[in-house]
């Protein structure tokens, strides 16, 4: 059986990270388990320094966890190598930060190409494909714009856009709204809503909007390490 099909997209099990605190250590993740379906638009709150971008570091690969299982597309990330476990990353993870990152000399198109440039892909089938990842998140016309004549809102759409080149299965997407306004916070969280039913992501976001939770499918909520999950979002308490 091809787990990659047919389990969740991704999955932590009892993941705890821990890390050096002067004599002792400070647990960011307490054997903290969570499930992610394709398709699936999980929204993540919780204070400041409860580990919510600790979650989202281990979920991309990017920090090992001191215990438990990372289980993503179907691949134990521990078993792998690291040149696989950077592989897989680059395969199957698009990862979208607060500051959207983008190198100023670069347009928006070459932002995306920079990405499948490095990934060794054909210059060709990038082309296209940035072309129609431009298109979804609304910035056909903004193609041959450099960062600085673009305002907050398009950069960070050039940023969700770069994270799709890819064609990820899991989108991890850390307070995406933080620095901007409230319309464009708004429309920001249903981008991500739409791409995550066109592209079918198992797609986490942390964020601090709470009135946006409705427009995701299901809210997990941390605190000091550990992690609850409510499955309707209108039920959630504000
Ligand atoms: P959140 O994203 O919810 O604000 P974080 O995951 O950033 O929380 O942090 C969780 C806890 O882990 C905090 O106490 C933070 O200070 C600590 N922490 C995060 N990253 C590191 C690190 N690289 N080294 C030491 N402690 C860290
Ligand atoms: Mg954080």
């Amino acid at each position: 059986m091809n787990t990659a099909l047919n389990g969740p997209a991704l999955s932590l099990v009892n993941v705890s990270l821990e890390y050096p605190d002067g004599t002792s250590t400070l647990k960011a993740l307490d054997a903290v388990s969570l499930s992610v379906r394709r398709s699936e638009f999980l929204s993540l709150v919780g204070p400041s320094g409860s580990g919510k971008s600790s979650l989202l570091a281990v979920a991309a690969t990017l920090v090992k966890p001191t215990a438990g299982l990372v289980i993503l597309a179907g691949q134990d990330v521990a078993a792998l190598s690291e040149a696989e476990r950077t592989s897989l990353r680059s395969d199957k993870v698009g990862i979208i930060f607060q500051q959207p990152n983008l190198l100023p000399a670069l347009t928006a198109v070459e932002q995306l190409l920079i990405r499948e440039h490095l990934r060794g892909k054909r210059v060709r089938e990038g082309r296209e494909k940035a072309a129609e990842l431009l298109d979804v998140v609304g910035l056909s016309e903004a193609a041959h714009k450099r960062p600085h004549q673009l305002s907050g809102g398009q950069r960070q759409r050039v940023n969700i856009a770069r994270a799709l080149m890819g064609s990820p299965t899991v989108l991890l997407v850390d307070e995406p709204t933080a620095a901007l306004d409230h319309e464009r916070s708004e429309s920001i969280v249903r981008l991500l809503r739409q791409v995550t039913d066109e592209f079918r992501t198992a797609t986490v976001m942390v964020t601090h909007d709470t009135e946006f939770l409705p427009l995701t499918d299901s809210v997990a909520t941390m605190r000091d390490g550990r992690i609850s999950r409510a499955v309707v979002p209108s039920a959630q308490p504000n």
